[in-house]
């Protein structure tokens, strides 16, 4: 998002840091982990502050937009999988309500299927109380060009251990890109390490899991000469895909201001935009916790594995049956989940359910996240989690980083990325065996 600036910012203070795309020539250095993540800030042009809420332009776009954020009675876990069902896409849960968005249309059908809605402001008045942030002050989240640039940069610099390549492309044509972290495997070719995989940006408008993920990868080597990093570079296959979705993630910020984008770019039948990716895996697919209307919020898409994002998951995990553990990071409830969420129900194996609630536990404190079973919250299918674990037998996560909206600001970044860098770090250490945190 900070790309106006990024060359300035970038000849400034990373001296050239970045190793340009698309020039054969460029010239690769390190980047630092501390000028990402601590000297840029404060050194971006920020927007003047004008005391407008929303500029003209940004209310024009969102006026069009006829979505509603709502709060509607919800007292338990099972009102709110109606309610995702209903196309509700729930962002906030109280313990009577939730609160969220919603299109017009599904929510006009919500009286008539027995939910209470206690308030509703279409996105336009949402948007003047709530959006203080636009793009231009958020200038220190990496938008798909800069994540790129960096990804090429850190493979460029290290190129002992690092390596890049994409695992497919998007819907609309991009890239999906993947840093490869092994002293002795690179590229494509499957390996024969313990695998741990971390995956950012499945929702759009969730900018700082591209964050965590990224920075997470910068951290790393430029701790690769400590002893423990050095440690799980030489013994594990690390898999960093940053953005699952960047079509919807650059839909979100294109014209300057955000939209509160969460699905993919697929053009639908009926003329809406997109299909829910972390409804889309075939897992108990679109049976709860999921809406089959393509406008809904939560729309799973027209069959499992329908969208070409998720496909690449599909095509690069069972690729790589050394996979163990896997983080998907989403935004915002500050919470780490785990299986099932597509059912009411605990994982059936005892051992893998021990495994997943001691490293849901130990990630939880590192992070200051509350650890718990999905479906606790509310039973959603198609999901990422669910998928890898129930196919592959991979212990997959979700991360619902901090915050307290989809837009936290650039300050929350610091913070964030460092409790996920520790918890992270943590699943290094059980991949080689996740059984092992049982004794
Ligand atoms: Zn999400």
């Amino acid at each position: 998002m900070k790309r106006l600036v990024l060359a300035a910012v970038f000849t400034i203070i990373l001296s050239g840091a970045v190793y340009a795309s698309d020039t054969a020539d460029a010239k690769p250095v390190n980047i630092s982990f501390a000028q990402l993540l601590a000297q840029v800030k404060g050194e971006l042009p920020r927007p003047p502050d004008t005391g407008e809420p929303l500029s003209v332009a940004a209310a024009e776009d969102l006026k069009k937009d006829s979505r509603y954020w709502v709060t509607i009675q919800a007292g338990d876990k099972y009102v709110r999988t109606a309610l995702l069902e209903a196309g509700l896409d729930i962002a906030e849960i109280g313990d009577k309500s939730v609160s969220g968005f919603i299109t017009a249309a599904d929510l006009d059908k919500l009286p008539e299927n027995g939910f209470t809605v206690q308030s509703r402001q279409t996105i336009y008045e949402y948007a003047k109380k709530h959006l203080k942030d636009f793009p231009a002050a958020d200038a220190r989240y990496h938008n798909y060009q800069e994540t790129i640039e960096v990804l090429q940069g850190l493979a460029a610099a290290n190129p002992e251990l690092a390596s890049l390549f994409s695992i497919g492309r998007t819907t609309e044509g991009r890239e999906i890109w993947c840093l490869r972290l092994n002293s002795t495997q690179k590229g494509p070719a499957p390996g024969s390490k313990p695998g741990a995989l971390y995956m950012g940006t499945h929702h759009a408008r969730e900018h700082l899991s591209n964050e965590v993920a990224l920075l997470y990868a910068v951290w790393l080597l430029e701790h690769k000469n400590d002893p423990e990093i050095r440690k799980y570079l030489d013994t594990l296959d690390i898999y960093i895909i940053p953005m699952v979705n960047p079509d919807g993630a650059e839909y979100d910020i294109r014209t300057g201001k955000y939209r509160w984008h969460r699905k993919n770019m697929r053009p639908n039948p009926d003329k809406s935009i997109g299909v829910d990716l972390n409804r889309n895996y075939d897992f108990l697919w679109c049976t709860q916790g999921a809406s089959h209307s393509p406008g809904s919020e939560t729309y799973c898409g027209p069959s499992a594995f329908s969208e070409p994002e998720p496909q690449a998951i599909k095509a690069f995990v069972p690729a790589r049956p050394n996979l163990k553990v896997a983080m998907s990071y989403h935004s915002y409830s500050s919470l780490i989940l785990y299986p099932w969420a597509g059912k009411d129900a605990e994982v059936d194996n005892a051992r893998d359910r021990g495994v997943f609630t001691a490293m849901g536990a130990a990630m939880g404190k590192l992070t200051g996240y509350r650890p718990q079973r999905a479906s606790d919250l509310y039973v959603a299918t198609g999901e990422t989690g669910d998928w890898l674990y129930s196919n592959y037998g991979i212990f997959g996560f979700t991360t619902e980083l901090e915050g307290r909206s989809f837009y936290p600001g650039a300050d929350i970044i610091d913070r964030a990325v460092a409790g996920n860098i520790k918890a992270a770090l943590y699943m290094l250490s059980v991949a080689d065996d996740p059984y092992k945190v049982l004794r």
